[in-house]
């Protein structure tokens, strides 16, 4: 891989260490093994261990890649390796696959490849070791306590009581157990209970306790058809309704793969790795999990990924990066919400965590399974074509029946902040038979746009092609895309009139309006502003779980995971703004978010019933949506992109540049077309179309101008072979300095 211009070559007895090493460049860096390392010591090196090296005055972790007899390098300008860190490789040969696979399917730095693989501590070079897990129990003081003591102290007498029954109380467990950490800390304090560590950690929440449930048929046969591809790589795509019971066969194959001895690895939106879904699953196995959320420590997320590496833990449970947790013995992977945009990473290494689950199980030669009840097309074609094993869950599985959805036509109506007549009858009616009711609306904040009614000047950010939001609490404007922030003004900026009106709808300004209305309902507002603090989800949650009548308002967060078995009437205040999206996959993209949706409506014994507001009723995908679901939409799409030409049926690479200037980034661009169109010419290849450079849907962000080149091809390999010639040359460009530029291999949205 390495690409060096070489004289007299490096060639002797001694081998060579190829690196990963951090940096930009799209190479791997030759250097000598450490010196005081023995022959006998170089010999039993094994690829995937860290290696310190210097690089420039700094040192840095890297990783080794290969060990090759010799290196174009000239000899003397080899430098030595510091030292080897690991004796067990941090990458197993199954993410070195995965690692090589990364670095050329998506055309990035193999340094940077390594250090998205693994925990921040680890590309710091700290010792990859699993420390014993801490847990509390009694003293011999605490052990006696009486009863008498404890009648001041609730909290800590919940603790006592736990350790009375349960004897441990494992340290990191003690919040989700609902535990008071002041509590700990007194009784710690006072001498009654210890910190002691244990060899095999045996979860001390209750867990395990929940049955099996009986499968209804299609279920049945899906978990039939995964246990048959145990133990080799099968990719499933579990394709069901939302409440068809997905998660129930999730179980039942994670189980199979628990008694068989081997891990499982569970991979979930961002937004939905949730307590309400670790609980799901600690609800059914009584056996170690690793927790791989945003809100771990580096040390606790070293700690859960040594535990999986080791084996201790049976299921890995975490966000997209979790992809790249080792597993001693791996048994399944699973990828709930495949659709979902979390999966793919949008700046740095832009990977697709389904599409690299899919690889790693293939390396790892073991099932995945792809859940949704909106499958990506990608991922419908692929299952269509027979890439993937299709299953299907058709009907909801548990007592819950499907929930009817009906279009509001509000062309000729007036609207009340947004709000039809008929929409609000029927809130007041759900809210009336003691239901709740869940309001969907795409944007946060009061309103997207202050503007003048005398001159009509609009609340531009200084810094972006795009408006400031209108924030009521606390008051003030916001850009969505760089967050700069200033005091709304009191009259306007442009004709000095105090004429400014907030245009468009919020979540605020709906929370605004149904609070006038329904003065006695709570209601409830979900969205990133409101979320920000930790743990005010969860409150809010709670509530929503008491059952009391109340009104959810809320963005997509709203749209995803949760359970709501109260809600019977979801609202979606405003379905046309996604339906005339520039971007290729706005339809789509629209589809799920308004099936997701849909699905939070009667989900547990009371009928649901959705209602979408539309100007435009007629439209083919609403049609086609309400009267016969989702499948059909998705087929109907697939054609128009098989006679497009348009992904999955081609495939496409976006180059792009931003700099302080647009001309810049374009210059970088033409150069860039420029070297396409020779590579293109001299290879005889025209399977591939290029258009652009162009300005980026969003030309200018954060004082950045943005330009792009799509490429465009119908197979893969053309294309993965021009940007492999590609790469390097744009690295070495003098005009790559002047602009920041990336590849995205398969982007998921064009701005
Ligand atoms: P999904 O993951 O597809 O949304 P879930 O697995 O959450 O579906 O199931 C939806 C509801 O149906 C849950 O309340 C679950 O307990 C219930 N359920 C699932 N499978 C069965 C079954 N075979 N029999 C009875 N109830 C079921
Ligand atoms: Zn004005
Ligand atoms: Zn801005």
């Amino acid at each position: 891989m390495p690409k060096l211009e070489s004289t007299a070559s490096h060639e002797s007895n001694t081998p060579v260490l190829r690196l990963a090493v951090p940096s930009p460049l799209r190479r791997l860096f030759d250097y000598l093994p450490p010196k005081q390392l023995s022959g006998e010591q170089i010999k039993e090196l094994k690829i995937g261990v860290r290696v310190e090296v210097p690089f420039g005055s700094r040192k840095l972790v890297a990783i080794l890649v290969s060990i090759e007899t010799d290196s174009p390098v000239p000899a003397h300008k080899l430098r030595h390796a510091t030292r080897i860190i690991d004796t067990i490789p941090v990458l197993s040969d199954s993410l070195m696959r995965l690692y090589r696979w990364a670095t050329q399917y998506y055309q990035h730095p193999p340094g940077e490849v390594f250090q998205h693989m693994v925990p921040s501590l680890l590309r710091q070079g700290v010792e990859a070791k699993r420390e014993l897990p801490q847990a509390w129990r009694l003293s011999e003081t605490g052990a006696q306590l009486n009863e008498e003591s404890l009648k001041r102290a609730p909290r800590q007498r919940e603790v006592i009581d736990f350790l009375r029954e349960h004897t441990l109380l494992l340290k990191q467990e003690s919040s989700e157990l609902g535990l008071s950490a002041n509590a700990i800390t007194t009784l710690n304090k006072q001498g009654h209970i210890e910190l002691v560590s244990v060899e095999q950690s045996q979860p001390s929440l209750p867990s395990g306790a929940e049955a099996q449930l009986e499968l209804n048929e299609e279920q049945a046969q899906a978990l039939e058809q995964i246990q048959a591809s145990a133990s080799r790589y099968n990719c499933f795509l579990l394709d069901g309704v939302t409440g068809s019971g997905k998660t129930e066969v999730y179980l039942q194959a994670i189980a199979e793969t628990l008694a068989a001895g081997k891990q499982a690895l569970v991979l979930v939106p961002e937004i939905s790795l949730t307590p309400q879904t670790i609980a799901r699953f600690r609800r059914r196995f009584s056996c170690h999990f690793a927790l791989l959320h945003s809100g771990l420590s580096d040390r606790e997320r070293l700690q859960s990924w040594a535990q999986a590496r080791d084996g201790i833990a049976s299921i890995i449970i975490g966000t997209r990066s979790a992809l790249f947790t080792p597993m001693a013995k791996p048994g399944i992977i699973i990828l709930d919400e495949e659709h979902d945009g979390s999966f793919k990473q949008q700046d740095g290494f832009r990977y697709s965590a389904r599409d690299m689950a899919v690889m790693r199980a293939n390396y790892e030669n073991i099932p995945v399974i792809l859940g949704s009840a909106t499958p990506a097309l990608e991922s419908l074609n692929n299952a269509l074509n027979g890439r993937f094993t299709h299953l299907s869950l058709s009907k909801r599985a548990g007592p819950a029946a499907k929930a009817k959805l009906s279009l509001l036509d509000t062309s000729n109506q007036t609207l009340q902040e947004g709000f039809s007549p008929a929409l609000l009858d029927a809130i007041a009616k759900h809210l009336n038979d003691g239901n709740q009711v869940m309001v969907f609306i795409n944007r946060r904040g009061f309103s997207p746009t202050l503007q003048c009614n005398a001159c009509g000047w609009v609340s531009e950010c200084q810094h972006c092609d795009a408006r400031m939001t209108l924030h009521k609490n606390p008051a003030h404007i916001r850009c969505h895309h760089c967050d700069s922030r200033s005091a709304i003004p009191r009259h306007c900026p442009e004709c000095q009139k105090h004429e400014l009106i907030p245009l468009g709808l919020g979540t605020e300004r709906s929370e605004h309006l149904l609070t006038r209305l329904f003065p006695d309902t709570n209601i409830l507002r979900i969205d990133r502003d409101s979320t920000r603090r930790k743990n005010s989800l969860d409150a809010m949650l709670d509530t929503v779980h008491q059952g009391e009548p109340c009104i959810l308002i809320g963005t997509q967060m709203l749209a995803k995971g949760h359970h709501f078995p109260d809600v019977t009437l979801v609202a979606v205040l405003d379905a046309d703004s996604g339906l005339f999206s520039a971007d290729f996959r706005g339809q789509e993209h629209t589809a799920q978010l308004l099936m997701q949706v849909a699905g939070r409506a009667g989900r547990a014994t009371k009928p649901g019933e959705v209602l979408i507001q539309t100007r435009h009723a007629d439209h083919e995908t609403l049609q086609t949506l309400t009267k016969s679901g989702y499948k059909d939409f998705a087929l109907s799409v697939l054609q128009e992109r098989r006679a497009a030409n348009m992904p999955p049926f081609s495939h496409l690479a976006l180059l792009r540049a931003e700099a302080p200037a647009y001309a810049a980034a374009e210059r970088f661009l033409l150069i860039a077309r420029e070297l396409i169109t020779q590579a293109l010419d001299s290879s005889g290849q025209n399977a591939i179309q290029i258009m652009g450079p162009m300005p980026a849907p969003m030309e200018r962000r954060a004082n950045k101008y943005r330009a792009q080149l799509l490429l465009q091809s119908n197979e893969r390999k053309p294309l993965q072979q021009l940007l492999a010639q590609l790469c390097p040359q744009l690295e070495s460009l003098k005009e790559a300095r002047q602009a920041r530029w990336s590849i995205d291999i398969d982007p998921q949205d064009m701005i």
